[in-house]
């Protein structure tokens, strides 16, 4: 290896340490960590934040990654190491244009809003929150403005997690699946409703993270490098690839909430377990983008978790560890109850078929405040008139409204929900490919055998981890580049299935 690189290398693992240290802390904070301990807490991990940030920006890493940039035109531009060239330059060019003392104010505010939103969101009052949401926006748009050029301000901001994602390439994309959804939700939702009360009887605790596991297992989630802890929001951390961890959260009288939350991290966690053990400590040991990465926990969660074939193998599974709960419910009667489509409010709890149109109204709406024409005061109002226009409901108060999603409270305004759409989108384009590769993946599964699957997806996603671009991810694994055709596909067959619908 060149020594330069091998230099880089060296910097950026000591870089790496520190926000892997900082990443163990805020896990802490989220499952085992005493309300005493958020003070300091919060001083700790600024502290490392800023010494990571230091090391980073530091000009030496500056003048290694110029020298690298003769050696990388060099390299096969997909190999590893021009990747690792690439992706640090690109890094670190876009954590020279963020002024610290930006990061800084920042990221205080994102504290202070965070708490008073959690307050605001208890007392059901948007009010409590609107002025430091205008600030919010104040930052969002600062931030962006650091990155001149772009077509629509949200570019920037998207980018930061969906490289290469933009409005222009989004909107008509978001246009032409709400046109193949609407029609969907409205015939769905004139039949009667799906009667779903066997997922909500008594389910003890102990029980139902049992089965969590054992599916977790099954998936190939590695529990010598990971383990699974309770906090109040579901969530997937990386410390290393050596150590990959999820958290769910368990309601006694709700059998679905923490099964399919538990599937769902499961997912992120598979992808980062999966990773080329070669990468570990490198800017490459992370997913090549948020899109791809929710688009691996939504294929588990809903294509595999939420299919039949998969509950052919675990209903008598389920059955039998809850058989007071479930005998008289017929693993169809189950099957409907999970995949229960209905008009709703809270956008965590939606079906797959309404799941999508509640992120394009965070999606629309956040354009329309970075670009001006929906002021922060009149976002309750905006949120509510979108909310019975698409899905015909309105929010009884701003805590199921406006003030349901953490995002906006606790960083910038735009950038995040896309995210949620594109990888649904996602999941069923890379399924799409993995049957066509495999064709008994489905027959697989209903034996309970989830390897076949995981096998695919390790074998031309998960391995790479940021080594390619989404958009080259994509591409190699699918021969083409990201279509919308596969999950309309998919919805309408399943859905036109369950709901025997006449569909054209
Ligand atoms: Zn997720």
């Amino acid at each position: 290896m060149h020594p330069k690189l091998q230099q880089l290398k060296s910097r950026l693992s000591e870089v790496d340490n520190l926000n892997e240290a900082n990443a163990i802390l805020s896990w802490d904070q989220m499952t085992f960590m005493p309300p005493g301990g958020a003070d300091s807490r919060g001083r700790q991990t600024a502290t490392l934040e800023k010494l990571a940030h230091e090391k980073f920006t530091d000009p030496e890493i500056g003048k290694l990654l110029e020298e690298l940039q003769p050696v990388a035109k060099e390299l096969p531009p997909d190999s590893a190491d021009a990747a690792l060239i690439r992706i640090t330059t690109h890094d670190y060019e876009k954590a020279l244009k963020i002024p610290s003392s930006f990061t800084a104010k920042f990221s205080e505010h994102n504290s202070k809003i965070y708490s008073v939103w959690a307050k605001a969101r208890a007392e059901r009052d948007f009010k409590l929150v609107a002025p430091l949401l205008e600030k919010t926006l104040d930052y969002s748009r600062e931030l962006a403005n650091f990155f001149p050029g772009y077509q629509h301000i949200a570019d920037p901001l998207i980018d930061d997690l969906d490289e290469g994602m933009t409005v222009a390439i989004i909107q008509p994309l978001f246009q032409k699946l709400r046109a193949g959804l609407t029609p969907l939700v409205q015939q769905i939702t004139s039949l009667p409703l799906t009667d779903d009360t066997c997922l909500h009887r008594e389910f003890p605790e102990a029980d139902q993270l049992s089965f969590g596991l054992k599916v977790a297992k099954k998936m190939g989630y590695d529990f010598n490098r990971g383990r699974q802890d309770k906090s109040p929001h579901p969530f997937t951390t990386s410390f290393s690839i050596g150590d990959v961890r999820i958290t769910t959260r368990v309601k006694t009288n709700s059998l679905a909430e923490s099964l399919f939350s538990t599937i769902h991290e499961s997912g992120h966690a598979l992808y980062e377990q999966g990773i080329n053990p070669d990468f570990d400590g490198t800017s490459l040991a992370t997913g090549a983008s948020m899109s791809i990465h929710e688009s691996q926990s939504r294929l588990w969660e809903n294509l595999v978790g939420r299919s039949r074939n998969f509950w052919l193998y675990f209903y008598p599974q389920i059955q039998e560890l809850f058989p007071n709960q479930l005998r008289n419910v017929s693993s169809e009667v189950f099957y409907r109850a999970i995949n229960k489509v209905e008009r709703s409010l809270i956008r965590t709890e939606a079906d797959e078929v309404t799941y999508n149109l509640h992120v394009m109204i965070r999606f629309d709406l956040e354009l329309e405040m970075l670009e001006g024409k929906l002021a922060v005061k009149d976002l309750p109002e905006a949120w509510n008139s979108r909310y019975f226009k698409d899905l015909g409901v309105i929010p009884t108060d701003d805590s199921v409204g406006v003030l349901q999603d953490m995002h906006w409270y606790s960083g910038t305004i735009g950038g995040y929900f896309q995210s949620y759409t594109l990888g649904n989108i996602l999941s069923a384009q890379f399924l799409e490919a993995a049957l066509k590769a495999v064709p008994s993946i489905p027959t697989e599964i209903a034996a309970g055998n989830l390897d076949p699957l995981h096998g695919w997806l390790r074998e031309h996603i998960y391995q790479y981890g940021h080594q390619f671009t989404a958009q080259d991810i994509i591409t190699r694994a699918t021969g083409r580049p990201l279509d919308l055709e596969p999950y309309l596909k998919y919805i309408r067959n399943k859905f036109g299935e369950i709901y025997h619908l006449s569909l054209s």
